[in-house]
């Protein structure tokens, strides 16, 4: 792993990047490179389609070629124009703007004189087999498939049955348009595969003209060879309809793309299907596809991910022709490390005990400097109040502090950043022994932090002040899935493997003042607690802060621990 300069700028390279580099040598297609991305709008773009997005645009960016945007919506069922709608709205998100946008239905009526012509050529035949029927005569991986006693057809009896097909004259299921091709291939997709089924569904723009549908096959090489496409960059699993891909486009003589397969990517501890994340969606264990827990793009937005850590992370993972499963943390080493450069310091102490300076000036409040960026000189300075009584963190003081402990405890002395020093020279507790309030004493030769006379201390705790703090909502998340091994373990009952403890929202976190009113998506690094995001629904008398990561890894550990 590369964590040196931009990995961006430093792309390593990919055997997809090599076919183009050769195919523009060769003058193949004119030396053109014209890509596309073509998601079906059934649901919101996740981390794995950005994978795709980056590749598909940034090989067309990289050789100063074009991408089209295309919704591949030739399933009615499904598909609706919320979708529609997130997918632009995420891939303009990710930094990429399409040359062109289509809809494969644009194509359903020239798909349609393709499929007349494939009949007239001998090449498809109307077949009356249910599809039950269709999937028992398929054959075996060693025995052939069974031809359709209607394989034979005239070319008029299936002009005419098509054409009756399109009119709506059959209920669905009872027919489709086959390929003629080989029922004895050894590829499954060659067996005469189906063309057109009969759906008798309102389509998200076709409304009700059509009643049959084009299948995804018959459907992908047009719509590519329509639009000029020279490399079709698609997921291993199509790696065995290439034949089919390369068979309609060579029988109907037009424009050949070249399909090209790379690995799906697959992360620890992550759902990447759309059908398990609606499922989420629909019975309410998330709040929807923006839920900041979700692997989609609006999710992961409204968490406070970047655009920038999501590239960097895509470059680095390259691509290859073996699926396998990346580690989440590798994603978050990403994020961090974009955070770090862009993300404002503030302070905010989440589980709080209350110090009481108590040779500080009652009424006085002072209007302390504090670095808003050490990384980013631009992003300026701030000031933070301070006052007699303050808020540390419950984890910063211990009575009797374990060996090692240097933070607050009896008698040691600790740095309030930007603040002062202070010594903790009493412990106030309540009927049950709890401790519920520390007084400590101040040097007021200390402001800003500096040791007065060399004097040292062993740590730095953050705090803010009492009467100013912001009450706030920080909402805590970790992993939505307890899965550690991808997605194919995760099996119909997936459910079962959420983590309960996926949100987790401390009761009495407090900020400064000064990030109350940040606007939503506003980053900060919770100094020494953790990188946040204003969500959607904050507002300046309840801000409502997403963690967005931790400061350091802590789920590989545990996991470790957990499981041996
Ligand atoms: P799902 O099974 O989740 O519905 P899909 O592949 O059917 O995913 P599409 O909308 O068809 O989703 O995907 C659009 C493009 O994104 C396709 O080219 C597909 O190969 C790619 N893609 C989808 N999921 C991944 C993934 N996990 N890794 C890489 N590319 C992906
Ligand atoms: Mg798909």
């Amino acid at each position: 792993m590369s964590s040196e300069g931009s990995p961006e700028a430093a792309r390593p390279s990919n055997f997809i990047r090599d076919i183009i580099i050769q195919d523009i040598q060769d003058g193949k297609h004119g030396g053109r490179v014209h890509t596309r991305f073509p998601p079906e709008p059934n649901g919101y773009l996740h981390i794995g389609h950005a994978k795709s997005i980056c590749l598909n645009f940034g090989l067309a960016r990289e050789f100063n070629g074009k991408c089209n945007l295309r919704f591949d919506d030739t399933n009615p069922a499904k598909e609706e124009t919320e979708y529609v709608e997130s997918i632009m709205e995420d891939v303009r998100w990710m930094g990429f703007e399409w040359d062109a946008l289509f809809y494969a239905s644009d194509y359903f009526d020239q798909l349609y004189d393709w499929a007349i012509q494939l009949i007239k050529d001998g090449k498809a035949y109307v077949c009356d087999l249910t599809p039950e029927q269709v999937r028992a005569t398929r054959g075996t991986t060693t025995e052939p498939g069974t031809p359709s006693p209607y394989r034979d057809r005239s070319v008029e009896e299936n002009l005419d049955l098509f054409q009756r097909m399109r009119a709506g004259e059959f209920p669905d299921g009872s027919r489709t348009l086959r390929t003629k091709i080989d029922m004895a291939s050894p590829n499954f997709n060659m067996r005469d595969p189906v063309m057109y089924r009969i759906l008798h569904a309102e389509h998200h723009r076709t409304g009700d003209k059509w009643c049959i549908y084009p299948m995804y096959d018959y459907t992908h090489g047009e719509s590519d060879s329509i639009e000029g496409i020279t490399h079709s960059i698609c997921t291993l699993e199509f790696e065995d309809h290439r034949p089919l891909y390369d068979w309609y486009v060579e029988n109907l003589g037009i424009h050949h793309p070249q399909q090209i397969e790379f690995d799906r990517l697959n992360l620890t501890n992550t759902l990447l299907s759309k059908r398990k994340l609606l499922l989420l969606v629909q019975k309410g264990y998330v709040t929807g596809w923006d839920d900041p827990r979700m692997p989609t793009l609006s999710g992961m937005r409204r968490r406070g991910y970047t655009p920038e850590a999501i590239r960097n992370f895509c470059a680095n993972i390259g691509v290859s022709k073996t699926n396998g499963v990346i580690e989440f943390g590798l994603l978050e080493h990403f994020l961090r490390e974009d955070l770090n450069k862009r993300a404002l310091r503030a302070m905010a102490v989440l589980d709080p005990l209350k110090v009481v300076i108590t040779n500080y000036p009652d009424d006085l409040v002072e209007h302390l400097e504090a670095v808003n960026n050490p990384e980013d000189e631009s992003a300026g300075v701030r000031t933070v109040p301070f006052s007699k009584v303050i808020y540390i963190e419950q984890d910063d003081f211990r009575e009797v502090p374990p060996k090692k402990y240097y933070r607050l405890s009896p008698g040691t002395e600790v740095r309030l950043r930007y603040a002062y020093f202070i010594k903790c020279t009493d412990v106030i507790k309540n009927e049950a022994g709890e401790v519920v309030e520390v007084h400590c004493t101040y040097d007021p030769a200390s402001r800003g932090g500096n040791s007065p006379d060399g004097r040292k201390v062993k740590s730095t705790i953050h705090w803010v002040s009492a009467p100013h703090a912001v009450d706030c909502e920080a909402r805590l998340y970790d992993q939505l899935m307890l899965e550690t091994t991808g997605e194919e373990s995760a099996d119909a009952d997936f459910t079962s493997q959420l983590n309960p403890e996926s949100l987790v929202i401390p009761p009495q976190a407090k900020v400064e003042p000064s990030v109350a009113a940040a606007a939503p998506g506003t980053k900060y690094q919770f100094e020494r607690v953790g990188y946040f995001c204003v969500d959607k629904v904050s507002t300046p008398e309840r801000p409502v802060f997403n963690r967005t990561v931790k400061l350091r890894d802590s789920w590989a550990k545990i996991d470790k621990a957990q499981n041996g």
